[in-house]
């Protein structure tokens, strides 16, 4: 029998339902007088999710079971499909589950090739959740420590029982989903210029494109990939570039910086993957085009002072200024000072401070002159003391502070650093053997987005596609 209604019918259908649910609730109240509000708040959620599971059901199948007169023809071979009559499917979703009695077709002449209009035209996901459903699982299972915990936090909110090994499955699809997108977007972004392509046609759109001088910042962080071991994730960070008066500083303890304008980063978006340092290039430079840093006024480049980085920053953003960051700077320097006069010794602060004072005033010749004076690479020494006196020489234009600081260029604030502690390390270090690479690759995916804050806009484009 044809399970659609008229309009007063499905009318008719609900109202009595939820007259019986409100009876229902009566009862249980009668039971449970001295029950909590919350204890009666929970109860009615259950009972209101069944009402709309039910609800949903009517409006959709009541109006429409995706029947059709003449059978559609089968989307393999093209003849008339057969009708099967009515099979139920059931979607598990946000306000309830429903069972949707529709429409099911199958080819006689393809084995195993069957069809449902209903399931098409409402874009039923095959897992049986609804795409609210998967959507709010998704972004507790990348927000979440573990897949376990995004489990419970869903349970709790939604009212209805989800397993980590679910979310886990949810999560990693739709990470895998996004990381072919960006993987064809990058492509597309770096593929040579077709003949008659104008200059000034984009071929990415933009998302939350940047109007203030822009900040990229490219890094590594560690990752333990299952049966390979600890592997390099590469990240760029994209950011805005706010600058304030020295005023706006809001600092405990006397600093160097005081009499400096406040430059902050802002509004970051990332991309993070398992990537070589050439495949890294061709996703920063598809971000870059994402932010519209090709129409950016002012454009800086603060890293680690990583050959490879400055590389690949300087293929795809010509001309901008590089940086080393100042605390990798002082962080050498300290490595010499406590290596040379004693850990964190006065002799050691002694030492460092008017070294890094003359680093900060751009006098890195001299800096390099002191360090060439002290013999330091020796065996004894640790790898940061023995690179010392190259790095700040091969680093020399990377480190004129005076100009930077001058010119408003941020010098460096742990920026990329945050980057790898807030998409890679506070979600994906986990005890144990760690991640497959392919799993890994969909978690730092969607982590990119979540923590781009475009999870939505990825969401809903994803979806349409
Ligand atoms: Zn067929």
């Amino acid at each position: 029998m044809a399970p659609t209604q008229s309009r007063s019918q499905r009318k008719a259908a609900f109202l009595q339902a939820a007259g019986e649910m409100y009876e229902r609730l009566e009862a249980w109240y009668d039971a449970h007088p001295a029950a909590t509000f919350e204890a009666i708040e929970e109860e009615l959620r259950q009972q209101r999710r069944e009402l709309m599971g039910g609800a949903l059901a009517t409006l959709i199948v009541g109006r429409d079971s995706g029947y059709q007169p003449a059978a559609p023809p089968c989307p393999t071979c093209g003849q008339a499909m057969r009708f099967e009559g009515y099979r139920p499917w059931t979607v598990k979703g946000l306000e309830g589950d429903s069972v949707l009695e529709r429409a099911y077709y199958s080819c006689p002449g393809c084995v195993g090739a069957a069809f449902s209009p209903l399931d098409q035209k409402l874009a039923l996901r095959a897992d049986h959740w609804s795409g609210g459903a998967a959507r709010v699982a998704t972004r507790l299972g990348l927000q979440a420590k573990s897949f376990d915990l995004a489990a419970a936090g869903f349970s709790d909110a939604v009212g209805r029982d989800i397993s980590g090994d679910s979310v886990a499955r949810l999560t990693e699809d739709w990470g895998r989903r996004v990381a072919e997108q960006r993987s064809a977007e990058a492509e597309r972004a770096n593929r040579p210029g077709r003949r008659g392509e104008r200059l000034t046609q984009r071929r990415l759109p933009e998302v939350a494109p940047i109007t203030t001088p822009a900040n990229i910042s490219t890094d590594g962080a560690m990752l333990l990939v299952r049966e390979e071991g600890w592997k390099e994730v590469k990240i760029v960070a994209i950011s805005e570039v706010r600058t304030q008066p020295a005023s706006a500083r809001q600092t405990a303890q006397p600093s160097r910086r005081d009499a400096d304008a406040l430059v902050t980063l802002s509004q970051h978006s990332y991309q993070a993957g398992l990537w070589d340092a050439d495949t890294m290039a061709l996703y920063q430079y598809a971000e870059g085009l994402r932010r519209g840093l090709d129409d950016c006024p002012k454009r800086s480049s603060v890293n680690d002072g990583a050959l490879w980085i400055k590389r690949i920053t300087d293929l795809n953003f010509p001309g901008v200024p590089q940086i080393v960051d100042w605390s990798h700077a002082t962080e050498h320097r300290w490595a010499v000072a406590n290596a040379v006069h004693g850990e964190h010794t006065a002799a050691a602060h002694q030492w460092v401070e008017p070294q890094l004072d003359r680093l900060w005033r751009g006098q890195v010749a001299q800096v390099v002159e002191t360090l060439d004076q002290l013999d330091l690479q020796q065996p004894r020494w640790p790898d940061l003391v023995q690179e010392a006196p190259n790095y700040f020489r091969s680093n020399q234009d990377r480190m004129r502070y005076d100009s930077f600081r001058a010119r408003g260029y941020p010098i460096g604030s742990g920026t990329v650093e945050s980057a790898a502690n807030t998409v890679v390390h506070h979600r994906l270090r986990r005890p144990g053997r760690g991640w497959t690479r392919n799993n890994g690759q969909a978690m730092l995916a969607g982590l990119s987005e979540l923590h781009s804050g475009r999870f939505e806009h990825a969401w809903y484009h994803l979806a349409l596609n």
